[in-house]
């Protein structure tokens, strides 16, 4: 009754057990400020007595408050059920079964698994071993894939957390006219480079989500770039796709945006400090975003003991190498992980200068 190729997706998953620092997911964990707390818990109580009612079909308040936050207008955006969600909009409007999408490896999941379940055909550029993407060699290969549709570039990178260099995109967006260059930039507040400017381009998306600031319980992400893309996904988009509570709550979120910095800043701050830190013991890719990755053929046991002691981080073993991804927290906590790693490295350091 099912679709044969379904019988070779691999859908996302995610280790799940109680952890002391929950560091797997790229949330933001720290406190909501307090003005901000009281603000959206009045929304969350408002917004009560609605939920008998559908939510609006395609959150046009909370596209108007978007359009006001970045000075565009409210046809610039499709807000969506998670950015995962705009992923599959992107492809299902743009593919057929068998066009293809490119990616950089290694990046975010999800656009293959939803090129996968959409029967939609995947190929992926390597990153260089200096991690750096090469844009004219990206073009190169780009002009060679037949029926490529889309690319999806994820800067900040995940896994990676580097992001490519602002000529670099825009060097790919301009050599690639035919195809639609989708900028994820889920990371974008804790980021450097300000990718923006590039939406002067008629090929480009950029997508964004609430969930790496706090809201991933809400599941709301967005896209922005020209009104005819942005009708295009609105075509495809399943109406009422984003539930009243995270229409009304990233509203405010961007209403009150001025009040939710510090918690941005001091992620930001305590990256670079425990990039200092650990870069003394290990490879540590420099991060724009709130996660730092370290490159270690160690990696599973580093993971096992940081699993033991209560820390939870993510493991990705990949073609040639093993990368552990740990979400910058609270600084209590971030401390905990630094000195865990610390102990870990001296603890190898005596193995080694024991035989
Ligand atoms: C987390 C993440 C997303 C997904 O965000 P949601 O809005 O939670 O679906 C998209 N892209 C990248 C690169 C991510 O890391």
């Amino acid at each position: 009754m099912f679709r044969s190729e379904l019988d070779r997706v691999v859908n996302y998953t995610v280790a799940i057990f109680e952890a002391k620092v929950k560091a797997d997911a790229n949330e933001n964990l720290l406190n909501y400020p307090d003005r901000l707390h009281a603000i959206l818990s009045n929304a969350v109580m408002e917004t009560f007595e609605k939920m008998r009612y559908y939510p609006e079909i395609d959150s046009d308040n909370l596209r108007k408050a978007l359009g006001k936050f970045y000075g565009f207008e409210k046809d610039n955006f499709v807000v969506s059920n998670g950015s995962d969600e705009l992923i599959k909009l992107i492809i299902q409007s743009t593919c057929y079964p068998g066009d293809f999408i490119l990616t950089v490896f290694p990046c975010f999941a999800m656009y293959k698994i939803s090129a996968d379940i959409l029967s939609v055909s995947h190929s992926s550029f390597d990153i260089t071993e200096s991690w750096r993407l090469d844009p004219e060699k990206f073009v190169s290969f780009a002009k060679k894939i037949d029926k490529l549709k889309v690319v999806f570039l994820d800067t900040p990178n995940n896994p990676l957390g580097i992001a490519y260099p602002y000529e670099d995109v825009e060097y790919i967006v301009k050599n690639l006219q035919e195809t639609l260059i989708v900028i994820d930039n889920a990371y974008g507040e804790y980021c450097q480079i300000d990718y923006l400017p590039l939406l002067k381009y008629p090929n480009v998306i950029v997508t964004r989500t609430f969930s790496k600031l706090g809201f991933a319980g809400l599941r709301c992400g967005y896209a922005v770039s020209s009104k005819k893309n942005i009708e295009y996904l609105n075509r495809v988009k399943p109406p009422y796709n984003v539930n009243i509570f995270a229409q009304v709550i990233c509203a405010k979120v961007l209403e009150n945006f001025e009040l939710l910095k510090q918690n941005v800043e001091t992620i930001k701050t305590e990256r670079d400090r425990m990039f200092e830190k650990l870069r003394q013991w290990y490879f540590v890719l420099p991060s724009q975003a709130n996660f730092l990755s370290i490159i270690d053929q160690r990696s599973q046991s580093l993971y096992d003991i940081m699993r033991r002691n209560g820390i939870l981080v993510k493991l990705f073993k990949l073609r040639n190498f093993d990368l552990l991804r740990i979400t910058v927290g609270e600084p209590s906590n971030n401390r905990v992980v630094v000195s865990l790693l610390a102990n870990f490295w001296e603890g190898e350091v005596h193995a080694h200068s024991g035989d």
